[in-house]
C-alpha cells in the first residue's frame, strides 16, 4: 500500500473507532478484569473479558478514557480478539508489538486488518504507547494478572 493511503486510512480508522468505539461498555460477568494506564499520555482503560472452558475469549469490552489512538486502539483490538483462543491472541499481541517497534514490512499485516493501520504509529514513537496499552493490558488479562498495568 501507498505511504499516503496508509496514512489517510490511519486516520479514517482512528476517526471513526474514536467517535464510535466498539465493545464500549461495563461487562458484568467477565471473569478478567484488568486496568491499564499510559502515564505519558494520561490514557486510562479497564479491559473486561470473559474466557470460557475451551480458552476462547467469547467476550471482550472497556471502559476509560483516553486519547484518540488508545481509544481507536482498544477499540479494533476488542473486536479482532472476540472468537479467538487465548493462543491466538498471544500470537496478534507479539505481531502488533512488532508492527509498532519495527519496519518490517515481511508481517503479515493481513492476520491484523484493520488494526494494521495501528502500524502508522511508529512514525510518531511519542504515540506508540497509546496504541500499545490495550496490548500489555489483554497481555496481563490474559496471564491472570490484576494489578494495574501501566506502559513505564
Ligand atoms: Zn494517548
Amino acid at each position: 500500500m501507498l505511504q499516503d493511503d496508509m496514512r489517510s486510512l490511519y486516520q479514517e480508522v482512528i476517526f471513526d473507532h474514536n467517535r464510535n468505539p466498539r465493545n464500549f461498555h461495563v461487562m458484568e460477568d467477565a471473569n478478567r478484569v484488568i486496568d491499564g494506564y499510559n502515564p505519558l499520555c494520561g490514557d486510562r482503560l479497564t479491559l473486561y473479558l470473559k474466557i470460557d472452558d475451551n480458552d476462547i475469549i467469547s467476550d471482550a469490552s472497556f471502559q476509560g478514557e483516553g486519547c484518540a489512538i488508545s481509544t481507536a486502539s482498544v477499540s479494533l483490538m476488542t473486536d479482532l480478539i472476540k472468537g479467538k483462543t487465548v493462543d491466538e491472541a498471544d500470537q496478534l499481541f507479539k505481531q502488533f508489538h512488532q508492527i509498532t517497534t519495527t519496519h518490517d514490512e515481511d508481517i503479515q499485516l493481513e492476520t491484523l486488518g484493520k488494526l494494521a493501520v495501528l502500524a502508522g504509529v511508529r512514525d510518531y514513537p511519542s504515540r506508540v504507547k497509546c496504541a500499545t496499552l490495550a496490548w500489555h493490558t489483554l497481555n496481563a488479562a490474559i496471564k491472570n494478572e490484576t494489578t494495574t498495568v501501566t506502559t513505564e
